[in-house]
């Protein structure tokens, strides 16, 4: 055997490690296969600690994340209330009917698509939006003969002062919209005393035939010729004991206990009775007692013209 370069020749190995030809060569490959199989296995098990590792890891975080794990299940929507269906008595009015339920007269036409607020005959079903529980609607009850007298001789121009109660004073209005105007044009005569009198009313200049519409939602309670000076006349019957007037009209479409929905045309303007031209007298009376109107509907352009020219010196 040659000898090694560069140092002396390794010893032989005795006893145990006698077998050996070169015992560090043999060692390192029987460790190394060893490792191999030591390295494959613990390797492995190295893996699937690490898999659990991150497993655990993944739990951990959505348990400590409260807005992933504690996000309550999506709110089930409240149980739908029936729908409240009112049959329609002999004698009931769409309006009384939305008196009744407190539903706008509006609502109720849109909610049952109805074409007018009397197109609706006794049987018919009517969706009451809004409402709980059906309720009892009054029938409508026409003047009696007594009424009517009564009421037509108080559709005159000008009258004297009515005495009213101690401590009576003029409802408040109850809002913007409560009541509109009902054709619109110049005030050529106001509420209140005129020569001695007292003008119950307003009167409204227009052309011949301008529509007239209800001031509010209401009740045809008056609506024919008189012989009283106001020519034709409509008379309405509004909530809370307020009533309209509306005289001179050249013609009249509204019925008697028919419902008018605010802004419908209930007449056109015209000169019957006492007029020396077309124009509309319209009151707004409550429990009977004519008020100013001005003080129920809304300011016209010229009101708010005035009102943002009034400010400047
Ligand atoms: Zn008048």
């Amino acid at each position: 055997m040659p000898a090694s370069r560069g140092g002396p020749a390794a010893a032989p190995f005795r006893g145990k490690w006698a077998h050996l030809n070169n015992p560090s060569r043999d060692l390192s490959r029987a460790l190394a296969g060893r490792d191999f199989h030591g390295c494959a296995s613990g390797a492995g098990a190295l893996h699937l600690r690490g898999v659990e590792r991150l497993l655990f890891a993944l739990v951990a975080a959505c348990l400590a994340v409260p807005s992933i794990a504690a996000v309550p299940p999506e709110a089930a929507p409240p149980p739908k209330s029936p729908r409240v269906v009112h049959v329609v008595a002999p004698g009931q009015t769409l309006f009384r009917i939305a008196q009744a339920y407190g539903v706008p007269l509006a609502r109720l036409i849109e909610a049952n698509r109805l074409k007018s607020p009397n197109a609706i005959a006794a049987g018919r079903r009517l969706v009451i939006p809004g409402a709980k529980a059906p309720v009892a609607v009054a029938a409508r009850r026409p003047l009696t003969e007594a009424e009517r007298g009564a009421l037509e001789r108080s559709l005159t121009e000008d009258r004297a002062p009515v005495d009213l109660p101690r401590g009576w004073a003029p409802p408040q209005p109850k809002g913007p919209g409560e009541f509109i105007w009902p054709l619109e044009g110049p005030m050529n005569s106001a509420f209140g005393p005129r020569g001695g009198r007292r003008h119950a009313g307003i009167d409204v200049g227009s052309p011949r035939a301008q529509q007239v519409v209800a001031a509010a939602d209401g009740e045809v309670a008056f609506a024919q010729a008189t012989r009283t000076g106001f020519g034709n006349v409509v008379v309405l019957e509004h909530e809370g004991g307020f009533s309209t007037v509306y005289a001179h009209l050249s013609l009249i479409v509204a019925r008697e206990g028919e419902s008018a929905r605010q802004g419908q045309p209930i007449g056109g303007v015209g000169t019957t009775g006492n007029a020396s031209g077309p124009h509309l007298h319209f009151e707004i009376r409550h429990r009977g007692v004519p008020l100013g109107p001005l003080r129920y509907l809304p300011q016209t352009l010229d009101d708010l013209v005035k009102d943002l020219v009034g400010p400047r010196r």
